[in-house]
């Protein structure tokens, strides 16, 4: 007894030494949570900025790859007679419009009238060249001309863009400049000579003229090819954001866990001293009563209190048992199996449990199943098992405690079903009243006195029976046990 002492006091010391830290773990989980949000939310946001990056880069590059694929092409001599044969039209029409025989507006009309007529030659030519490359993605392709100014040496005359037209189609496909990547903006300034009258009189004419043309592309599918060139990256990217989510889930997770048990094991030391506190001091009341003289000599009043310290002391070694006992797993505990039959079995406990129990309200249903089965049981353990169950429905019950208990043969299966008419236990809660040590409370209060050890022990025992054991309940309604053991 006081060696069982001295381990239950270093247990409790231990678990006091948690206590403390309780408040403080949970302020830590809280800050490491926030920590681990706002480094998520950087780490997000600089890898949004590094993708978005490369995301340029490939875009530019890619079309750099293409620009330098394609640039060829305009060197062949059909497209460059054509070009020069816009090139004429140029010429002539600016002749004409600095003679004033012709409105800008004409000039540009002439142009226009040019190229439209040489476009679709230079275009299929564009295309079979285009074909030959074979560059694997299909692009298309325009030239247009964005300014045309001149200088005569005293004033600027810009002819082109008009107020109504900003870009003039000379070559290629028509398509919108918002989906196109230029990829050559060129200027020619030249000296261009005309003959010029003046007065009746006829002579050479000089000014500079300065024209700026764009050729832009369009590729098709660009974004899925960019998309496709940074997949091993993005796919990199994504499974390294979705690992570090993990870790960091994981490790909270597992904090959150720890700080459970310590709540758990907190209310494990505020329900023992609770269960000690009752018979120490009516131990303490009892042995200074044996000290009475009166009560020495009266030896029913003695008989009594010797019989008052022995249930105390019988409560302290159940307390300290159950405590060191339920140290142990599944795994650890060793049975010894007997022979019984169930019916003489259930019968013998029902009968136990009535007298033990002495409550008068009870009514126990036994339901036990009518043929006689065999089964291979350690009847200690098994016994304290079902116990736990039957007080609990006692201990959770209402006035009227109702219990049914209930057994049946199913699959070479021997299940047992345990039912009361109780308080009920939440779905939350079912989820964890087999764990060491838990036990619903209700705003932080414990309205009945336990351990959080009873289905715990229970739940150990039926495993080491390769057993199962499971939980339905409804709050206020009641709840049910049922155990599932192999029929040897
Ligand atoms: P203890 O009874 O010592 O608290 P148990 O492990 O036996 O520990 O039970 C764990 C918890 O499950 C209890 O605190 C109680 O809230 C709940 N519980 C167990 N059996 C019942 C039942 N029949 N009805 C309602 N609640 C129950």
């Amino acid at each position: 007894m006081v060696g069982k002492s001295v381990i239950l006091t270093f247990e409790l010391l231990k678990l006091t030494k948690q206590f403390i830290t309780t408040n403080q773990m949970k302020n830590r989980i809280t800050i490491l949570i926030i920590a681990s949000i706002a480094t998520l939310i950087a780490l997000s946001g600089i890898q949004a900025y590094l993708i978005e990056n490369t995301y340029q880069l490939e875009k530019k590059l890619f079309v750099q790859e293409t620009d330098e694929a394609i640039s060829d092409i305009d060197n062949h001599p059909e497209l460059d007679s054509i070009t020069d044969s816009i090139g004429e039209e140029l010429k002539a029409s600016l002749s004409d419009y600095k003679n004033k025989r012709i409105s800008k507006a004409a000039f540009i009309q002439k142009i226009k009238i040019k190229a439209d007529s040489v476009n679709p030659q230079y275009m299929k030519r564009y295309t079979t060249e285009l074909d030959s490359i074979n560059l694997g993605y299909k692009i298309r392709y325009k030239r247009q001309i964005v300014s045309i100014v001149t200088f005569d040496g005293k004033k600027t005359d810009s002819i082109f863009p008009t107020a109504t037209q900003q870009n003039l189609l000379i070559l290629g496909e028509t398509f919108d400049d918002a989906d196109a990547q230029t990829i050559k903006s060129s200027r020619t300034f030249t000296e261009f000579e005309f003959v010029d009258k003046l007065n009746d009189s006829v002579f050479i004419n000089s000014i500079d003229v300065e024209i700026k043309t764009k050729d832009l592309i369009v590729i098709t599918d660009w974004k899925s090819i960019v998309f496709r060139r940074m997949a091993t990256l993005l796919i990199c990217s994504a499974l390294l954001f979705l690992f570090v989510v993990g870790l960091l889930y994981y490790s909270i997770k597992n904090l959150i866990n720890q700080k459970k048990i310590t709540e758990i094991k907190t209310d494990f030391i505020n329900n023992i001293t609770h269960e000690l506190k009752t018979p120490l001091a009516t131990l303490g009341v009892a042995s200074k009563s044996l000290k009475n003289k009166e009560i020495q000599h009266s030896p029913e009043a003695f008989e009594n209190t010797l019989n008052i310290v022995d249930r105390q002391n019988t409560r302290l070694q159940k307390l300290i048992d159950q405590v060191l006992t339920n140290s142990l797993s599944s795994q650890d505990i060793v049975l010894s199996k007997d022979t019984v039959v169930d019916t003489i079995y259930f019968n013998d406990l029902i009968a136990d449990f009535k007298l033990a129990t002495q409550q008068k309200s009870l009514h126990l249903i036994n339901d036990v199943c009518d043929e006689d089965v065999i089964l291979r049981i350690d009847t200690f353990h098994f016994t304290t098992a079902l116990l736990n169950i039957l007080e609990n429905a006692i201990k959770y019950g209402n006035d009227k405690v109702e219990i049914h208990l209930k057994t049946e043969v199913r699959n070479n299966k021997y299940i047992i079903q345990i039912t009361d008419n109780g308080s009920g236990i939440s779905e939350k809660d079912q989820a964890q009243i087999f764990d060491k040590f838990y036990r619903v409370s209700h705003g932080n209060v414990h309205n009945v006195k336990g351990l959080g050890l009873g289905l715990y022990y229970t739940y150990q025992i039926v495993h080491a029976h390769q057993g199962k054991i499971t939980v339905q309940s409804e709050l206020t309604k009641g709840t049910t046990f049922s155990i599932i053991i192999p029929i040897n």
